[in-house]
Order: C-alpha cells, then sequence, then structure tokens
C-alpha cells in the first residue's frame, strides 16, 4: 500500500496510541513509510482544545523517535505536521518549518473567518447547531477561496482534505463544479500535492475528501497525489486505503507522491487484485 503521511498523536489531545503501536499497526497495514504529522502549535495559546501547544514540540520530537526505535529497518518513518491556515499565519508557519528537518508541511483548513464571532472550526462537532442558519453558497465561497489562498502561500508541501467543507454532508444545489474549477487552477500552479484523505467515508458526508469528480479534475490538471488516513487511533492507518487506490485509479491516478526531507518522488499506485 501507498505511503500514509497523514496521522496523529495523542499530543493533539483527541488521538490515542503510543508510537510502538502505531508502527505495529502500520507494518500490518502494509503501508510503505509512515508519515507522523500531528495538529501543529498555533499562537496565542491556548488557541484551541485540539492540537499540541507550543512547549510540546519537543515532546512530539521525542515521541516520533520512540517511532523509529520501534520501526527499526522495517518501516521507513517521515515527519510533518498538519498546520492550519488562517489569514496572516505565514510568519508562524515559516517559524514552525524551520523547528525541525521535516519531511513534508501539510496545510489544512478548519477554520473560517466572520459569522461575526471571528474564526470558528467549521468541523468541529460542537458547532453542528450553527449550520442551519448558514448561507452555504457563501460558505462554500469562503472556504474555498481560503485553500486556494492557502495554496498560493507556497508554504506547504501538501494540501489536506480539499473538500472538507461537506463533512456534515452540507453542499450547495447545483453543480460543484464551479467551486472546483478555480481551486484545482489555483493547486495546479502552485505545484502542491494534494491527498484523498480516507477519513471522509467515516463522517456524516460518507464520501472521501475530495469528491471523485474533484480528483478527476486534478488529476487532468497534472496535480499529483498522495493517500492519507488521517488516523487518530492506531487501527486506523492505511484505512480503506484499497478503496482509495481504486477511486484514484478510476479519476485518472497512476501514481503517488513519496517525500524524503522535502524532496519529491513518485510511485506507482498498486493495482488492487479483486477479491
Ligand atoms: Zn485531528
Ligand atoms: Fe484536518
Ligand atoms: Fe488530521
Ligand atoms: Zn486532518
Amino acid at each position: 500500500m501507498p505511503a500514509d503521511y497523514h496521522t496523529h498523536t495523542p499530543l493533539c489531545r483527541h488521538a490515542e496510541g503510543e508510537p510502538e503501536a502505531y508502527v505495529d499497526a502500520a507494518l500490518l497495514a502494509g503501508i510503505t513509510e509512515y508519515g507522523i504529522s500531528d495538529h501543529a502549535p498555533m499562537l496565542p495559546e491556548p488557541f484551541d482544545e485540539w492540537r499540541m501547544r507550543d512547549a510540546e514540540m519537543p515532546e512530539y520530537c521525542r515521541w516520533i523517535e520512540r517511532a523509529r526505535v520501534r520501526a527499526g529497518g522495517r518501516l521507513a518513518i517521515r515527519v510533518g505536521l498538519e498546520c492550519d491556515w488562517l489569514p496572516g499565519c505565514e510568519p508562524w508557519i515559516e517559524q514552525l518549518a524551520a523547528r525541525h528537518e521535516w519531511d513534508y508541511l501539510i496545510g489544512s483548513v478548519h477554520y473560517l473567518g466572520d459569522a461575526g464571532v471571528g474564526p470558528w472550526d467549521f468541523d468541529n462537532p460542537k458547532w453542528l447547531g450553527r449550520w442551519a442558519t448558514l448561507d452555504l453558497a457563501a460558505l462554500w465561497g469562503e472556504y474555498w477561496t481560503a485553500y486556494a489562498a492557502m495554496a498560493e502561500s507556497g508554504l506547504f508541501d501538501i494540501l489536506a482534505h480539499p473538500d472538507l467543507v461537506k463533512k456534515f454532508g452540507h453542499r450547495p444545489a447545483g453543480e460543484l463544479e464551479r467551486y472546483y474549477e478555480p481551486v484545482i487552477a489555483a493547486v495546479a500552479a502552485s505545484g502542491c500535492v494534494i491527498e484523498l484523505n480516507t477519513a471522509g467515508w467515516h463522517k456524516p458526508c460518507a464520501e472521501c475528501y475530495p469528491a471523485p469528480r474533484f480528483l478527476e479534475l486534478a488529476c487532468a490538471a497534472g496535480i499529483p497525489l498522495v493517500l492519507s488516513s488521517d488516523a487518530h487511533e492506531p487501527g486506523h492507518l492505511g484505512r480503506d486505503f484499497p478503496q482509495a487506490v481504486a477511486v484514484a485509479r478510476a479519476a485518472g491516478y497512476r501514481e503517488t507522491v513519496l517525500f524524503n526531507q522535502g524532496q519529491r518522488r513518485s510511485e506507482p499506485l498498486p493495482v488492487m487484485q479483486p477479491e
């Protein structure tokens, strides 16, 4: 199975499992590389309740070291961070990038601006009640504008869960290509890699991130792809990767990307044997 680069650790306060258990699960799942990319600190602290604190970065590095020891020569361990894209975050992301020899940085849009209340983490179940009052078309517009700006920032190697805004199943009426096309152009121009994130299959939207149609357009635009589970527990490493490979292939993809110290190379997607 391809590498799984988007995974979490208990330092983010909503994931569980010891590094040894993640490595054992990665070997069991047969992924070629295990990438650790926990939710990066944000200032001012406490920024929210679902990320490591700045002072915990050394502990994050020790956690990664334990994973490397467990893996020995059996499995490549890669390291990064899942960073939040918010207006004005650029200097902070640059600081984080310089903290460690990351293999890659992942950029995510989990926060949107206004609604009169300042930034809100729209994928947090605590805001579920708010969705009924929202103008979905406007919110989707805002989301994709932020996503394109994140791509254009040039700060990230991988852009996470492209259509996370559909998480709870709220989609505006009509064709969604009108949202996809401008952002795909921006991502293609940026040279960033996107991920096919399998966690969406287990959320109310019941669809991988991004939607198959988005993937098709992204492939046609030449945007490279990685697969990811967004695991928050060891048993989720490489989750649904056979299905993800099939979806990626159906969208036209034949290869995926490997990262090592910011260097990229591609490897062929496996050919799945029918069971
Ligand atoms: Zn998380
Ligand atoms: Fe995320
Ligand atoms: Fe994540
Ligand atoms: Zn994520």
